[in-house]
């Protein structure tokens, strides 16, 4: 028998031969399989290398090597000559042939907007904290402070289920009862999330839209480090160093006292459109946990204290990409989707 090196040569020339004589896409199949199927013969000069000595591996190796090369790359021009040629351009499909312009994916802005929340909450130490959209009376009103007769109930307009007293979540703070009933202290958390308000669609309203809730309880917290934690929030948000906070006093039942915070608008010095020329912009409802909502997860409130705050994640997230249309978001018009890619 010949020696391998010799076998591979003939091989090759068979192989240039054989390939030149091949007509159609059946042909051309049955000489990939004699050469390239698993009982084709270049896996049978594999074996015979196996065998050899270490000298021979080192001169046939690459030559064999070469050889599988070159039928893999002659079998896919010869595919793509056939298809093109007028005799089978219409009896064939190459399913793998290029395909010009095709639209590359990326993740929805909410999902990168989201997550770059997320991170910067969870550099501080926050954990991420999660409840269902799907919500009793009790996590979303009662247990917030906010008994079946309080006029805040006003405030939000809710989609009330057919199952008595269930209802799609106004705010993401229905996860503030879960979380303290559920976890240790001290507790620093997160949760971002959908919620729902039976509002009017137009260009600042939807009805479905982001909020992120944030909690952080332990023994003496107090409101200074709310804003600390809001201000290194919005700095690493904007990529500022100098972006600060002003506060003002708010109402809602489940903090005492209660605040509004403002950040300096991060895109002008003397008044823009965005801040309607006042260098300000509203973002941040906040406030020391009311006594009475710590009570209601067990917590003692003469021990502990802790700061909650919420703000709209949509609303963010219009800032920071100059959406001037909350519809943008959701509509999955792919104009608007490919600035994200
Ligand atoms: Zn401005």
């Amino acid at each position: 028998m010949s020696t391998l090196q010799e076998q591979i040569v003939a091989q090759t020339l068979l192989w240039q031969q054989e390939l030149t004589a091949v007509n159609n896409h059946q042909q051309l199949e049955e000489l990939r399989i004699k050469f390239l199927g698993k009982k084709g013969s270049i896996q049978g000069l594999f074996e015979q290398l196996g065998s050899c000595s270490l000298e021979e591996k080192r001169m046939c190796g690459p030559l064999l090597n070469a050889l599988k090369n070159e039928c893999e790359k002659g079998t896919k021009e010869k595919k793509i000559h056939l298809a093109a040629s007028t005799s089978e351009h219409h009896a064939t499909f190459d399913v793998t042939a290029y395909t010009p312009g095709q639209l590359e994916g990326s993740l929805h802005p909410y999902t990168h907007f989201i997550t770059e929340v997320q991170n910067i909450f969870l550099s501080m130490g926050f954990e991420l904290l999660d409840g269902p959209e799907v919500e009793t009376d009790y996590h979303n009103f009662t247990a917030l402070n906010i008994p079946a007769d309080h006029p805040a109930r006003d405030m939000y307009d809710t989609f009330w289920l057919n199952s008595p007293g269930m209802l799609m979540r106004t705010h993401t703070s229905t996860v503030q009862m879960r979380a303290m009933k559920e976890k240790k202290l001290p507790l620093a958390g997160i949760c971002t999330g959908r919620v729902f308000r039976h509002e009017a669609v137009d260009a600042s309203h939807d009805h479905t839209f982001f909020q992120c809730e944030g909690i952080l309880i332990d023994k003496n917290v107090t409101l200074a480090n709310l804003f600390g934690v809001i201000e290194e929030f919005l700095r690493a948000l904007f990529g500022s160093d100098t972006l600060t906070i002003r506060t003002r006093p708010g109402f809602f039942p489940f903090v005492e006292p209660g605040v509004e915070i403002d950040m300096q608008c991060p895109f002008c010095t003397t008044g823009c459109s965005t801040c309607k020329k006042t260098r300000w912009i509203e973002v941040f409802p906040g406030g020391m946990i009311h006594p009475n909502v710590l009570k209601e997860a067990g917590i003692d409130p003469t021990v502990y204290s802790g700061f909650a705050f919420g703000f709209g994640l949509t609303r963010l997230a219009m800032l920071r990409y100059g959406i001037k249309d909350i519809r943008m978001l959701s509509n999955g018009k792919v104009q608007f989707l490919k600035r994200f890619t």
